[in-house]
């Protein structure tokens, strides 16, 4: 089953449309599972199968939405001048973190770029996912989501909760990360020495 995207009508055109495709599709599917294990655990007729293998594709999913994050982010990311740092008395040697073809001088991470506050949204899904997906591995061995649930519940209603809060600030972050206003003249531009 393919969930549908979110931005279904149009397809952005160029290498960073592909990826976000990609990464809108998967955030559909985060979203599709977590509604799935959702109602699966408020209906009543719980499955510690099919809640398990929901929170793993979930995870899974999260885990390929922060790495689609970091290839945009890494597409993005041309500039990575090196900046000399001195660090009392030490050089330290770091990259600028701007994006390619930026103005002014060379930056190291002292800005967050649209693409890295998504990245970290990303990271922060990908995290609760992962915390979600393990709690429900460590119930199964004690056979949970079966009488003993009414115990967990709580536990795995504030899990859900933590990868809700995730997913809406990644949706967040990704929705203002396509909308961000882009260098006007990017597309075949002369690369300067
Ligand atoms: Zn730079």
């Amino acid at each position: 089953m393919t969930p549908t995207t979110p931005t279904g009508g149009s397809r952005p055109a160029g290498p960073c449309g592909e990826h976000r495709e990609h990464i809108a599709d998967l955030l559909a599917s985060c979203d599709d599972y977590l509604r799935r294990i959702r109602r699966t655990l408020q209906g009543g007729h719980t499955s510690r199968h099919y809640v398990t293998e929901k929170a793993q594709a979930l995870r899974n999913a999260a885990s390929s939405l922060l790495a689609g994050c970091h290839d945009v982010e890494g597409w993005l990311r041309q500039c990575g001048d090196e900046i000399i740092e001195d660090w009392d008395g030490e050089p330290s040697i770091t990259e600028c973190e701007l994006e390619a073809g930026h103005r002014g001088p060379h930056q190291a991470g002292s800005q967050r770029s649209p693409m890295g506050v998504a990245t970290d949204a990303g990271r922060d899904l990908a995290g609760a996912a992962q915390a979600f997906s393990d709690h429900l591995d460590w119930l199964a061995p004690r056979g949970c989501l079966a009488p003993d649930v009414v115990d967990d519940m709580p536990q795995l209603a504030r899990g859900l909760r933590e990868v809700t809060h995730a997913l809406s600030k990644a949706t967040r972050a990704l929705d203002a990360l396509w909308t961000a206003p882009r260098d006007p003249g990017s597309s075949d531009e002369e690369e300067l020495p």
